[in-house]
């Protein structure tokens, strides 16, 4: 199906993190702007699959693009989260050295950082480390004081919705499989629920390749063939809220020979803790398992650095796949990409975006929208709000996060407040509404626990899952059997018990 409703100035394929910020950064412009998605949702690949760390700086080459986005998205953090209401803490970060080797790691990240514009690294020593972080086992540290912790699944959904509420249009469930030039456009061929045969197309004149996993694969499909993209997995341990209690900053061990960091301890802006990630190299992108095998590893390296890596305290695990571009003869891992190569016209292609992409999806953002104004003229968007309003924004509105006083003015002015859907999070049915209601709102069972933390507590949803099923059915108008969990076919329900 084509209409004159699918001609875009702009189509990004990919709705994760640096899809989203180029989708909100185009709409500063006066461009009509597409996100294509083929998951049900935002931010359902790396970038809910993560650390959550707003990385320092300090171990990217100097001069490359990942260090310079890094720095800039580090810096620039504060602003961005304030005005989307992104929870968010600048905790600082400690990497711990045991041995003489450890130190000299440390002291070449110090001046790696230093190089690139990190402000504030210190290596401290046993008795400074126990301050910044009594729980945090080593001889010496390397303290990153602008290194901080947010929760990336509300900040690319926080980008979404103002892309959203600014204009930008989302389409799930829409895979691109193909691309044809056609004189100044292209169109693209996105595959919908219903099949291949019930393909849309999408004509715009830019594309903007974000498809994370998916890039070198979109890349050639776009005439700019030659990249390799390479999966390394890592699994991740949640831990509760009691273990949370313990940890103020995240902690990392001195990397291993090869210069990579091993399992670290994270405090997450909720107050649990992820312990992980590992790294092992996979060829199917889409398997997002995790392992027993690869779970005992964890503790085993979890415990090297934080002492409540204890099983009373394991409640999930989850895992995420690293895009790492690199030079197949040789395996190495190469610089990430962000470019608009003349021999393909109308193209912006972003590859190799692994860690630290959360912490600098916005500057990639700036530089996919420098890209296209260098190409052509386009006229500001004299209407666009860069803030989140209401109870769009997440901090400082969740009922959870009130205190008693406040509590009672929710309940006040919308008497959902004073049910309590998911008991272990205090999630309210104001809550679990507004994230159904609200500008890009839920579908699904995930979609509701992304936006409002219900089911992520001890009891993992096994008190308010179906609860959720239930207001979701009733606010879609669906059978409970067409409620899913998450992805399509995940139905929760196969039918009544009772007629
Ligand atoms: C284990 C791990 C830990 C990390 N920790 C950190 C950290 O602490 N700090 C940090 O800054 N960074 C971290 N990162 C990196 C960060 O998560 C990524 O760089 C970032 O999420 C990349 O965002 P993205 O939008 O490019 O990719 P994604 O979030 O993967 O989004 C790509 C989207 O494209 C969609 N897509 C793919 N192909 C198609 C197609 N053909 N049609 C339509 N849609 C398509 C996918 O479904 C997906 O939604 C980590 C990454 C991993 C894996």
């Amino acid at each position: 199906m084509t209409s004159e409703n699918m001609d875009f100035d702009v189509a990004i394929i990919g709705a994760g993190v640096v899809g989203c910020a180029i989708a909100r950064e185009m709409r500063r412009r006066d461009l009509r702007v597409a996100v294509l998605e083929r998951e049900l949702d935002v931010g359902r690949g790396n970038s809910s699959r993560n650390s959550g760390v707003l990385h320092g700086g300090f171990t990217y080459k100097p001069g490359s693009l990942r260090a310079r986005i890094c720095i800039e998205g580090n810096h620039g953090f504060d602003a961005v989260a304030e005005e989307l209401g992104v929870p968010f803490r600048r905790t600082g970060k400690v990497v711990v050295g045991f041995s003489e080797d450890d130190m000299r790691s440390l002291e070449r990240f110090k001046a790696v950082g230093e190089a690139n514009g990190a402000r504030g690294l210190a290596i401290v020593d046993g008795a400074r480390l126990r301050e910044l972080d009594p729980s945090a086992r080593g001889e010496f540290a390397l303290h990153s004081p602008d290194s901080g912790i947010l929760d990336p699944m509300a900040y690319t959904l926080a980008l979404a919705k103002n892309a959203a509420l600014n204009g930008a249009e989302f389409f799930f469930d829409r895979e691109v499989f193909g691309a044809v030039r056609r004189g100044e456009l292209w169109e693209l061929f996105a595959r919908t629920g219903a099949g291949a045969r019930d393909a849309e197309i999408f004509r715009t004149r830019w594309v903007v390749n974000a498809s994370g996993l998916g890039a070198a694969k979109i890349s050639a499909m776009l005439g700019i063939p030659g990249y390799t993209i390479r999966g390394f997995k890592g699994e991740y341990f949640v831990l509760d809220k009691k273990a949370g209690a313990a940890l103020r900053m995240p902690v990392y061990p001195a990397p291993d020979q090869k210069g990579g960091f091993a399992t670290h301890a994270t405090p997450t802006v909720d107050g649990n803790v992820l312990i992980g990630p590992d790294s092992y190299i996979v060829e199917d992108f889409s398997d997002f398992s995790t392992t027993s095998a690869r779970m005992a590893g964890l503790v085993r390296d979890g415990l090297k650095m934080f002492d409540e890596v204890k099983p009373e305290h394991y409640i999930r695990n989850f895992a995420g796949i690293r895009a790492k571009r690199v030079d197949p003869a040789t395996g190495e891992v190469l610089d990430f990409v962000c470019e608009a190569p003349e021999h393909a016209p109308g193209v912006i292609n972003l590859v190799g975006i692994e860690s630290p992409g959360l912490t600098g999806a916005l500057p990639l953002a700036r530089r996919a929208c420098a890209l296209l104004a260098g190409r052509e003229d386009t006229r500001p968007n004299a209407s666009f709000d860069p803030r989140l309003r209401g109870s769009d924004r997440i901090a400082g509105t969740r009922f959870a996060a009130a205190d008693d006083a406040g509590r009672s003015a929710m309940i006040a002015r919308d008497p959902d407040h004073g049910e309590i859907v998911c008991r272990c999070e205090n999630v309210t049915k104001a809550e679990v509404l507004a994230a159904i209601r609200g500008p890009l709102g839920a579908r699904t069972v995930d979609g509701v626990k992304t936006r409002t933390r219900a089911t992520m507590g001890r009891c993992q949803g096994g008190y308010c899952q179906t609860r959720i099923a239930d207001i979701l059915a009733r606010e879609l108008g669906l059978e409970p059997s067409e409620v899913l969990l998450g992805k399509k076919g995940s139905n929760l329900f196969v039918g009544s018990v009772r007629p």
